[in-house]
């Protein structure tokens, strides 16, 4: 087994093994995967793919279920020098057509179910290979199987890209945040060095591993530091209460602290081995942070992070981790606030855009050279969109989105591309899309919605079951209410601010 160094990120991941006996994977059916297994199943992928002509700087997308081998193809990818482009298995035929139009993958990897659809698409598009990710004759597993367990790694710069991942866009189009080896390396590098990780930790995983907290945050800090996962497929409060005992640390969005507080199961005794439970991806209300502490003895550690930056701050293992802060800047990492309109730097306590610079911001977004130019200041600072401020004591707040990005159970939802579907439903004149408090997604997506004079009078299911077929579930709204205008100021802006006051208690508990 040659394993070259040179590949920035899997070099660093495999040249710090020193057990290969060691565990990195607890699969659901009680099955342990070694690091020398993790070894051999990612060389089988990196030589799958590249028997499909995958060469350096190609995309792989993939749109399959979360699985150990689905994470294998990740880790094959990068070993063989592609570009990992992981989707979210809710998006629709649309959404995913876009994707492979614009990213051009050399090969698509999916579900059965999907193959033809993904050839149908792929005969528009530049894809030379549509393959399965599932037992079964011509399979990408059959293909891993068959293939073998050495690879020689392709070489990879930091400034390579390790990764592309699309974010939804807030006028029209999505944008796919191009990564780079350095980008994921250094930020695994500052994660487990201030969360403390090391080769004893087992770590609950059950993440989506489509976006950048499962696959890039969870898995990388592991694999840099050589613990181990316990992999569920998802959150299932039944699974995740009967793997706690086994782990010792985990990471969520805040939808997984809510539902373990429902459950009278999740006492302090199920969790008195834990080291750590961290939270990001949506702001951890203040009330689930004192209620952890007040059911468990531990304060959530919550980190702030986007896709575009990787993680950017985390409150502190040793030290206060303060509810509705989001801590500080991780080391490497500079963090300012600044007038969204003029750049210009604001003092201390005082709310603005955040801004920051570091090895973890991406490259750019993909094919669009004049939007990543508008995203970043002259001085090379990222400007993310979210308000906020850093207080006295240095901890960073944030205080809501420039954007009005709506987040639903820890996915982002842009409010612009749901009331595009919504206005081309008939019979609807016009609509406005807000996130009103939900006690377990975090946010519930609420459309307000006119109906034209002359129109068939569209219902709210009718609504909702147009938006189904072409839209990802999380982004359809949970609620609609039908006015006779909609509130706008003097410029003509949808008041979005009056609207949630006025439906701000619709998911309210009873
Ligand atoms: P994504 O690119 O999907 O990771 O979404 C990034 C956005 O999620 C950020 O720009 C923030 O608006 C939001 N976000 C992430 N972590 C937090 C947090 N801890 N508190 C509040 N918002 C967060």
């Amino acid at each position: 087994m040659t394993i070259d160094p040179r590949n920035e990120l899997f070099g660093a991941f495999s040249s710090r093994i020193d057990d290969l006996e060691a565990p990195f994977i607890h699969a659901p059916d009680g099955t342990v995967i070694t690091y020398e297994g993790m070894l051999h199943r990612s060389a089988q992928y990196a030589n799958a793919l590249q028997s499909l002509g995958v060469t350096p700087g190609d995309r792989v997308a993939s749109q399959v279920d979360k699985s150990i081998d689905a994470l294998f193809v990740y880790l094959g990818c990068l070993r063989v020098g592609g570009v990992f482009l992981p989707l979210n298995t809710g998006y629709t035929e649309r959404e995913v057509s876009y994707f492979i139009g614009d990213a051009e993958p050399k090969v698509v990897v999916c579900i059965p179910e999907r193959e033809a659809m993904m050839a149908d698409i792929a005969k528009s598009c530049q894809v030379s290979h549509v393959e399965t990710l599932a037992d079964g004759v011509g399979s990408l597993v059959e293909k891993a199987n068959a293939a073998s367990v050495e690879f020689d790694d392709v070489p990879r710069a930091e400034d390579d890209l390790a990764g592309i991942l699309y974010t939804s866009g807030t006028t029209g189009r999505s944008k796919g945040a191009m990564v780079t080896h350095r980008n994921l390396l250094s930020n695994a590098q500052a994660l487990a060095e201030v969360w403390r990780f090391a080769d004893s930790d087992v770590l609950l995983h059950a993440l989506p591993i489509f976006h950048t907290h499962g696959l890039f945050v969870a898995t990388n800090t592991i694999l840099l530091t050589g613990g181990s996962m316990i992999f569920l497929p998802k959150f299932d409060i039944d699974s995740v209460l009967a793997a706690l005992p086994r782990a010792t640390t985990m990471m969520g969005v805040p939808t997984f602290y809510t539902r373990l507080l429902a459950s009278e199961k999740f006492t302090r005794e199920s969790v008195a081995h834990m080291r750590l439970f961290i939270s990001g991806s949506a702001p951890l209300s203040a009330t689930t942070h004192r209620e952890f502490e007040e059911r468990t003895g531990y304060a959530i550690l919550e980190r702030y992070g986007m896709t575009e930056t990787n993680m950017i701050t985390s409150n502190p293992y040793d030290g206060a981790r303060r509810a509705g802060t989001v801590g500080f800047p991780l080391p490497g990492i500079n963090v300012r606030i600044a007038d969204p309109e003029t750049g210009a730097l604001k003092p201390t306590g005082e709310v603005g855009v955040i801004e920051l610079s570091g090895p973890n911001v991406f490259k750019g977004y993909w094919r669009m050279p004049e939007k990543t130019a508008s995203e970043f200041r002259e001085d090379g600072f990222f400007v993310t969109g979210d308000l906020g401020l850093i207080d006295e004591q240095g901890y960073v707040k944030i205080v809501g989105r420039e954007k009005d990005l709506i987040i639903s159970g820890g996915f982002n939802v842009y409010p612009a591309e749901v009331e595009g579907a919504i206005d081309q439903i008939v019979g609807v004149a016009e609509c406005a899309v807000i996130g009103v408090p939900h006690p377990d997604f975090g946010e519930g997506v609420t459309a307000v919605v006119v109906r034209s004079a002359a129109g068939d009078d569209p219902s709210a299911d009718d609504i909702q079951g147009q938006l189904t077929l072409n839209l990802a579930k999380y982004k359809v709204p949970k609620e609609v209410f039908f006015v006779d205008d909609l509130p706008r100021n003097k410029m003509g802006k949808v008041q979005k601010n009056e609207l949630r006051d006025r439906y701000g208690e619709t998911f309210k508990k009873t």
